[in-house]
């Protein structure tokens, strides 16, 4: 049985509880964080810490525990799982209070959960035979940067790209990709370069996409931050995404389309196994 966090302390799983009036659970009042481990380590660590601070700034939720403190519970549920590979998931509401929209002044004591999961992600065969995807309307509401726990139509597209044989999804709003379900979206354009939309309240800053970006720049690629279309993947010599968890992940075939020659690109593998080593170095 699985140790969770719950607020200050590790409890064994069907020991921890949280009332059924708590926001996140009435209304997706809640933000949350993925972090990689590899090695039993937590891979890019600060860059999740800061994206969860700017998500509670955002939505005037104040978290009273100190980034030590939760790296502090990130290592204790770590090293109470026995987590080699895997993730740790981290999820902050607003706390109990009875139904009412407005945020409770005083702020209620926020309720906060941390749980692992196994993973044996580095050995995906589908990183081996790249992934399908399908794309659908972005139809999210326009805060898709700050990371709240509510993503329902990140479950609808998920399913019904699963639905369609496909093994993930992308969006599209006005013409152009927006992102990934639950990843940032990449093409490299058949001149060779490594595009991924710009930053905007559209989509998600991803820990991996900022990483990624470094990668490629450093490797001395040329890198543009701009949004791409359908089209223009479906024309791209490779395609990939980014995520925590999948790190660089090739996408071969788009809306049943093969991208190139439909098997993942060289400068995606050499992306992801750069990240991947300099994640690995820089674990902690
Ligand atoms: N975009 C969305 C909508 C996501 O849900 C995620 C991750 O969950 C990402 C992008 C990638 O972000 P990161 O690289 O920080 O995992």
């Amino acid at each position: 049985m699985r140790q969770v966090f719950l607020n200050d302390r590790l409890v064994p799983e069907n020991q921890a509880q949280i009332s059924v009036f708590d926001r996140g659970f009435v209304f997706a009042d809640a933000v949350y964080e993925v972090t990689a481990v590899l090695d039993g380590r937590l891979i890019d660590f600060r860059g999740h810490l800061a994206r969860l601070r700017r998500s509670l700034g955002e939505l005037d939720l104040t978290l009273p525990m100190t980034d030590a403190a939760l790296l502090e519970a990130h290592r204790a549920v770590v090293a109470a799982n026995a987590v080699e590979q895997g993730l740790v998931y981290l999820q902050v509401s607003r706390g109990v209070s009875d139904r009412d929209f407005r945020f409770p002044d005083p702020q209620t004591s926020p309720t906060v959960v941390l749980f692992t999961q196994k993973k044996t992600f580095l050995d995906d065969p589908l990183v081996a035979r790249g992934l399908h995807v399908t794309v659908h309307d972005d139809l999210r509401w326009q805060r898709s940067d700050i990371k709240t726990t509510q993503l329902l139509y990140a479950c609808m597209v998920k399913s019904r790209a699963a639905r369609a044989g496909a093994d993930d999804a992308w969006m599209q709003r006005d013409g152009l990709i927006t992102e990934a379900a639950s990843a940032n979206a990449w093409i490299v354009t058949a001149d060779g370069v490594v595009r991924t939309r710009q930053l905007s309240r559209e989509i998600l800053a991803g820990i991996t996409r900022e990483a990624v970006l470094s990668v490629a720049e450093a490797r001395g690629l040329q890198v543009e931050e701009g949004a791409f279309s359908l089209d223009d993947a479906l024309h791209a010599k490779e395609a990939f995404m980014t995520s925590a968890t999948g790190f660089v992940s090739p996408v071969v075939r788009i809306d049943g389309a093969a991208i190139g020659d439909g098997r993942p690109g060289p400068v995606t593998m050499a992306l992801r196994e750069r990240y991947l080593t300099l994640m690995r170095d820089t674990a902690i």
